[in-house]
Order: structure tokens, then sequence, then C-alpha cells
């Protein structure tokens, strides 16, 4: 069955099929951590449905969640009108919320994607603004639609000013640190004030405070906090995109939590919806400008996922599972960076929490003024490979794809944190050998 189904679904879907092209395993179980194939191997699965799961597979609260919604026989679709359900959820997610937002904030449920959410964010803030151009950041990731794909890094579309996100080991001014994200704040000033040569100003600039498939970057505090007084000063609703930071995953329930910055629109989607799909946007309530349905679409409801959503977050925050990923996640990268310091073709280790990345360079190259050497695409791919050869399932990001990202369950015990780490240095030293 295993190789029949890699087959034929190899053949019928589009050559634009992403994960599926390099982890060649037919899923059929899955727990927590643990996925197993069609073919009876096992895998310690640290995609987790692209940063998803904080709990991991199938937990047994999000199951049960669904089947008291199930077995309540309350209507699984029914548009965007409100229901007990939810209710519950609106009224968990709120408790969450950072800043002023948890005490007034307006909520609007969108498609069932987060690009449906980073979509609405930019509807919303070009609706209250009357303006209609964006700010967004070079290694980006918001999506697949036609904005949000604008916004996204590696996409050659008009219409978003890019400016440079920080980026310590590949920084673009070559100085890295404090002094690079500060290079990049000035920039952005600069552009922004300078009414002949910069841009005019925006409706709204949108930011992840980690870089996810960007190559797991985190942005400095000090930077996120000087994106915001910039766009507060000049009237620029601040977008922060959470879609795949949130709900524990960098160490704090949002990772914004950790510069203490408060958006105008916070986006989410992933984890909120407990392993189903749920997008929505929170922010400000002076920004609602929109009219009485200026926002639509069929799938705004879905009653499933708000309730997998709600037993997600509260399972999170009861158990303060973002403390645990904050502890976990310092723990691994303590071991990664001995694994970088005996291998010389890793390049960086880094992130936050449990949303870690571990950058693969060409050891034989010269390192460019700020220390870093090339990246080596190549070497990540054979890195992946022997992961899953090890049955480790790892996903690759950043500039160049040489970004070995690891986005375990916020459950995961030490052991298994270990297991996962032992897989990867094995890999490591046998994809340079
Ligand atoms: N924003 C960020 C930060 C993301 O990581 C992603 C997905 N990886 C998206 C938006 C888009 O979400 P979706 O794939 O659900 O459309």
């Amino acid at each position: 069955a295993h190789e029949g189904i890699l087959r034929r679904q190899s053949l019928r879907e589009s050559a634009a099929r992403t994960y599926a092209r390099s982890l060649p395993i037919v899923p059929v179980r899955a727990r927590g951590l643990t996925i197993e194939g069609a073919d009876g191997r096992r895998y310690l699965d640290c995609l987790s449905g692209a940063g998803t799961l904080a709990l991991g597979h199938n937990h047994p609260v999000v199951l049960e969640a669904i089947r008291t919604v199930l077995d309540s026989g309350a209507p699984l679709h029914i548009l965007d009108l409100a229901t007990p359900v939810k209710d519950a959820f609106t009224t968990e997610l709120f408790a969450t919320l950072p800043g002023e937002l948890s005490e007034k904030a307006r909520i609007q449920f969108c498609g069932p994607a987060g690009t449906d959410a980073v979509e609405a964010a930019f509807t919303l803030v070009r609706t209250a603004t009357g303006r209609s151009g964006l700010m967004a950041f070079s290694g980006a990731y918001h999506g697949m639609t036609s904005d949000a794909l604008t916004a996204s890094g590696g996409a050659r579309h008009t219409g978003v000013t890019r400016l440079p996100y920080p980026y310590d080991y590949r920084c673009p001014f070559g100085t890295g640190g404090e002094r690079g994200a500060e290079l990049s704040a000035r920039w952005t000033e600069s552009l922004l004030d300078d009414h002949k040569s910069g841009v005019p100003r925006p409706a709204g600039m949108i930011l992840e405070p980690v870089q996810g498939e960007g190559g797991v970057i985190p942005a400095p505090p000090n930077w996120l906090r000087r994106m915001r007084e910039i766009t507060a000063a000049r009237d620029i609703p601040l977008i922060v995109d959470e879609v795949q930071t949130g709900v524990g995953r960098t160490g704090t329930f949002w990772a914004v939590e950790q510069s203490g910055i408060v958006p105008d629109v916070l986006v989410l989607s992933k984890a909120i919806g407990g392993s189903l799909p749920l997008a929505v946007i929170v922010y400000r309530e002076e920004l609602d400008a929109w009219q009485p349905g200026a926002h639509a679409g069929t799938f705004r409801g879905n009653q499933l996922a708000m309730a997998a959503g709600t037993a997600t977050l509260a399972y999170v925050r009861r158990n303060g599972l973002d403390r645990r990923a904050a502890e976990l996640g310092a723990r691994m990268l303590a071991r990664l960076g001995g694994l970088a310091a005996a291998h010389d073709c890793i390049g960086d280790v880094r992130g936050r929490g449990l949303m870690l990345g571990v950058e693969l360079v060409d050891r034989a190259a010269d390192a460019d003024p700020t220390g870093a050497r090339p990246a080596d695409p190549a070497l990540a791919a054979a890195v992946q490979r022997a992961c899953l050869d090890r049955g480790l399932i790892v996903e690759l990001g950043g500039r160049h794809s040489a970004v070995v990202r690891l986005l375990p369950p916020l459950t995961i015990t030490d052991e298994q944190a270990d297991a996962i780490l032992d897989r990867l240095a094995d890999a490591v030293t046998a994809a340079v050998r």
C-alpha cells in the first residue's frame, strides 16, 4: 500500500506539492510526537503540521473536545453565527491576549487558513486608514494568497515596500547585533520621512516576531520596540503575524510578550485551531471601520476547530507549556550550540522556545565580512534525508533552504528532546561524511 499510494499521489498531484517531495512517507497513525507510516516505520515529528500542533498529534484533550461537539448534535457548519462553541473559544482566546488587547479587542473570524487572516488584516488597515501601501520585511512569509504572497520574501511582486529584517548571522548591514537592528529601524524611518524619494505612508506594516519559514530568525526585542514606536508615531497600524509563533511556541504565550509591544492587529492561525483549520485577526477596536458584511466567507465557523482550539489554548495556559517551551528550548539550543562547535558545517544555531533552527554552510568556502560562510542547501537537504532515515522528520527553511527547522510539540518530554537531538547529531555526522 505504502509504495502504491506514494506513486499514485506523485503522479496525480501538482508539481507544486511541497512537504510530500522531501518526506516520502504515508502517515496512518499519530500520537504526540510520533507518526507511524503505512510501512510500519515510526518517526519523531518535528514538523508538527508546520508548527500547528502545540499539543502534538491527537492529544486526548483535543480529541475529547471534538467528540463532545460531535456528540452534542451542534451544527458543524454554521457560517459566522454566534454559538456556545464560538463563545467559549473567543472567551478563552481573549483571556490570553497581550496588553490593552486583553481588555478591549475586536475579533474577525477569517477563512480557514493563516493566509486568509493575513489578507483580512490588510483589508482592515486599508479600510481604516484609506491608504493602500504595505511594508513588509525581507525573508518574511505570510502566505500564498495574492497580497500575502506579495508581502512574503521570496516573491517577485510589487506593491509592497520591503525592508531589511534584522538578521544577526547574515546581517544585511554587515554589523549584526543591536547595531544591525538599529540600522534597519533607521532605514525604515528615513524611507517614511523622506517625502520626496521615500515611500507614501502605508496602510500598515506587517512583521513576524520570529521569522519561521524565513529560517527561524528571532527579531531583537529592541528592534520590535523601535518598529512599534516608528509606526505609532506615524499612525501606521502595526500588524504582527503570530500564525507560527503563537500559543506558547516561542516561550511566552505570544511572542510579542518578550518585547512588551502590543500590536494594532494580531494575525493568528495554526495552533489556535488545535490541529483543525482556524484563522482570526484580533485588533484594536478603533480600527474597526468595516461596514457590516464587509468581510465575508463561507468557512469561518468551523465548530470542531473552535472546540479543538479552545481545548488547546486552555491546556497550554493552565499547564504553563509556554514556560516549559522556554526552559526546554533553552536546553535544546545549548546542546545545538555544542553540535555547532563540533561541526564546522553548522554556521549558526538559533531560536526562541521550541522554534529552533540550524543553518548549514559550506565549510570549505570563505566567510563573508560578517563571519558567515555561504549557505549550503544541498547539505541541508542531505541532513534532512539522513534525519528521515533515522526516523526524524524535520523541515528546511530560510532564504537558501539551508536551515533545518525544529518545531516539536510543546508537550515533549526531556527524553524525547534528547532523542530528537541524538538523531539530528547522527544525521549531520552522516551527511558531511
Ligand atoms: N504567516 C506565517 C508566519 C506562517 O508561518 C504561515 C504558514 N507557514 C502563514 C502565515 C500562512 O498560513 P497558511 O499556510 O495557513 O495559509
